[in-house]
């Protein structure tokens, strides 16, 4: 039967560039993998959209209106769970966009979750404290019907933290009249949140290099590192590989990097950066630019600040072995292939970044049991779930000859499109 095109009023509303490169990634591993067609149709649209706006008292006595939005792609698999991120880039198709690419990661990682994404448009850095608060209770107070420990499961993303999860579970539990630390994750410890849970994702991105530097045979002669961004991921994965005896040479931030070859202290560079807010004119080290960082020889090169960063204009003057994506979508497509046509190992996004999202499950799991765990056993559990990971990625891209994005990408789709076939379409 020929899948019926029904959605195009609703394409037209999403169809930014940012979506339509994640429905392309869809369009190229269904084409690859012989993806049923009717499930191919299903899983390229979000199952629903919510935008709202959400009027906000601001300090100064008047009334502005924010737009924001909640996507959830695909709920097959169970509740779904992505993101809030505030930026004045937010919009339906970025912000369905990454619900499709948080069903895929979910998917692979096998958690019981499907896919979604939320956003509110402003320029947070502008906004008093009181002012985000305001806004974060009446985006979550127009969202309501949506969320909830059953049905979606927020956790923060750019510009949210902590503190925005914690007024959104206190938002929400004020509405249904009793305490639900599970309506998010990402909370703070205090009030339900995971040991383990702020460092998960640089842990897992760390994870998977010292996973991809021994499948390239590197991982004895200890290994240099390259780290562009030096934030919650980044640095996190430059301590824990440091602490393993990898020489991390270069780090960078949004003012700039630095590079020793012979490698940078890790724990004075934290202590340093702690002080002064930035990684430049860090003692026994050269300042470079972020453009130069890119380039400089080393085994593994992770990109964790931004998307976009190795594209068709830089990737020819690349020189790592392995590439462990801890940013969301840092390598383009035509760099992504380039890259695999020279033989570059890439540990895709869905895959090196998905520590947090794991993390994440097991705190909705202890708030669920009203039972928490020690860090050491939430860290074992996310080792786990990584290492496992790794190996089936790693397996499928030898067996198939594909690039491992796609064979993420495939291994997390065919578990969806079993369990969407199984289901059925309904009526
Ligand atoms: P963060 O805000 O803590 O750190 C970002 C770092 O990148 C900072 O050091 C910042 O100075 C640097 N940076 C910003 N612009 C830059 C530029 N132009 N060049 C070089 N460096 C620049 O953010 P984070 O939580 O570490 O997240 C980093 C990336 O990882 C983001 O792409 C995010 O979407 C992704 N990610 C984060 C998580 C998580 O749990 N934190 C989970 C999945 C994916």
């Amino acid at each position: 039967m020929v899948a019926v095109k029904s959605v195009e009023k609703f394409a037209m509303e999403c169809e930014t560039e940012h979506f339509l490169m994640a429905q392309r990634q869809l369009d190229e591993i269904a084409g690859e993998m012989g993806l049923d067609p009717e499930l191919h149709e299903r899983l390229r649209y979000p199952k629903r959209s919510l935008i709202v706006t959400i009027p906000v008292r601001m300090d100064d006595g008047r009334v502005k209106s924010f737009t924001g939005y909640r996507v959830h792609h695909d709920v097959t698999l169970g509740p779904a769970k992505g993101g809030i991120r505030y930026h004045p880039d937010v919009n339906l198709g970025e912000v369905a966009g990454l619900a499709m690419l948080m069903t895929w990661k979910c998917a692979l990682m096998g958690l019981p979750y499907g896919g979604a994404k939320g956003g509110v448009r402003c320029e947070p850095w502008k906004l008093s404290a009181g002012e985000l608060e305001r806004m974060t209770r009446r985006y979550t107070s127009e969202i309501i019907n949506l969320i909830g420990p059953d049905k979606d499961i927020p956790a923060p993303d750019m510009y949210t933290n902590e503190q925005t999860m914690a007024w959104i579970m206190d938002t929400y539990s004020i509405n249904v009249g009793h305490t639900v630390p599970s309506v998010v994750t990402g909370k703070p410890v205090s009030i339900g949140g995971s040991y383990g849970r702020q460092e998960a994702t640089g842990r897992g991105v760390a994870y998977c290099a010292r996973r991809a530097a021994a499948h390239q045979n590197l991982a004895a002669q200890s290994p240099k590192v390259v780290i562009q961004g030096f934030g919650n991921v980044g640095s996190v994965a430059a301590k824990l590989l440091h602490e393993s005896g990898y020489k991390v040479v270069a780090v960078s931030d949004v003012y700039g990097g630095i590079y020793n070859e012979n490698g940078l202290d890790i724990s004075r560079l934290l202590a340093y950066v702690s002080e002064m807010g930035r990684v430049q004119d860090f003692a026994a080290a050269r300042n470079i630019s972020n453009e130069e960082l890119l380039t400089l020889p080393c085994d593994i090169l992770i990109p964790a600040a931004l998307g976009n960063q190795i594209h068709k204009g830089n990737v020819d003057q690349l020189e790592c072995k392995i590439i462990v994506e801890g940013a969301n979508g840092p390598t383009g497509p035509e760099a992504d292939q380039i890259l695999f046509d020279r033989g570059v190992l890439v540990v895709p996004d869905i895959l090196a970044n998905a520590g947090g999202v794991i993390v994440s499950y097991f705190e909705w799991v202890q708030g669920l049991m009203h039972f928490f765990w020690t860090e050491e056993e939430v860290n074992h559990r996310l080792e786990e779930i990584m290492g496992k990971a790794c190996d089936q990625v790693f397996a499928m891209a030898s067996k198939t000859g594909l690039r491992t994005r796609m064979a993420a990408l495939r291994i997390g789709i065919s578990r969806l499109a079993e369990a969407k076939r199984l289901r059925g379409l309904y009526p």
